[in-house]
């Protein structure tokens, strides 16, 4: 995962931060100096930065489809492989879908839009009279139709697998759902690599890095999230973002000492170095809240 360190802020919108890694950089200098077949570089640069504006709305659906369900809007990131938008829509499956299928929705709500440009054009015979022009929205129809279908493939980490885990998730549980997405995304990247090969696009080879490591992780993290699941919850708490009351027992470590506790039998407070942690972590979705905001009682979700 790409991360803020090394990008630009770029500007905020909607309260969201938009960043851009230096390596993004480097994709444009080379996505521009490719020859394609318009009459100047301007054109392709005009191409590159059409991408990076797809890639960028197709994020913003994620975020604000996120806000929406009531997770945590953060930032977004582009860099060369695409966009990342750092959610964490809350842990029920129905929202996880919603963040998720927003992203690519996006795209196809683009693609009406630019398919009447297109027959525009067709109409005006733009061809003859200005053929740069028409193979530049040639190209935008095309690049956002590319990234839909790429990205609607059920490989995990991609869109498609994530919403394939999603769906999952409802009949087989939180656990279960990650283990089976993340083995179908390892099958999947066997033909990612077969692909990459075949194509000689390193490009492809890093998506397929990228997709392997996430899967690797997610078969990881299944099964902490299977264990975590055998553990008996403490009613009287629930976590404030996602709503799940914490398992019993020492699994919060001190940062200061590293000596194991339970956080929320001795509220918050190290019993073996007496270090106060003014937030505490849920161990089900991953963020920290003061341990004040989770003492309510737990709500159905
Ligand atoms: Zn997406
Ligand atoms: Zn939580
Ligand atoms: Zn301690």
């Amino acid at each position: 995962m790409p991360t803020r360190g090394g990008s630009i802020k770029l500007f905020q919108l909607f309260g969201i931060n938009v960043y851009v890694h230096w390596a993004w950089f480097l994709a444009f200098a080379y996505l521009v100096s490719r020859p394609r077949e318009y009459s100047s570089y301007g054109w392709n640069a005009l191409e590159v930065l059409a991408l990076f504006l797809i890639v960028l709305t197709h994020e913003f659906g994620h975020q604000l489809a996120c806000r929406q369900v009531g997770g945590k809007t953060n930032d977004i990131v582009l860099w060369p492989l695409g966009g990342v938008a750092y959610v964490s829509p809350p842990q029920r499956p129905g929202a996880q879908l919603w963040s998720i299928a927003a992203g690519p929705l996006v795209n196809v709500i683009l693609l009406p839009l630019l398919s009447v440009l297109i027959s525009v054009t067709s109409h005006l015979h733009l061809y003859d009279s200005d053929s740069d022009t028409y193979h530049l929205l040639h190209n935008i129809w095309l690049i956002n139709i590319v990234l839909l279908v790429f990205n609607m493939l059920p490989i995990y980490p991609l869109d498609g697998g994530q919403i394939l885990r999603s769906l999952l998730w409802f009949p087989f549980g939180r656990a279960n759902s990650l283990l089976i997405a993340s083995i179908f995304g390892l099958v999947g990247a066997v033909g990612l690599v077969a692909l990459a090969i075949w194509q000689q696009s390193l490009w492809l080879g890093l998506i397929t890095a990228f997709v392997v490591t996430n899967c690797w992780s997610g078969l990881k993290q299944a099964r902490a999230l299977a264990n975590l699941a055998k553990i008996p919850r403490r009613q009287n708490f629930s976590c404030p973002s996602c709503k799940t009351s914490p398992p019993i027992g020492e699994l919060w470590r001190c940062g200061k000492c590293g000596g194991k506790f339970d956080t929320f039998q001795t509220q918050g407070v190290c019993p073996h170095c007496g270090t106060q942690f003014s937030a505490t972590q849920c161990l089900d979705c991953g963020t920290s809240s003061p341990i004040s905001e989770w003492s309510s009682p737990p709500i159905d979700v």
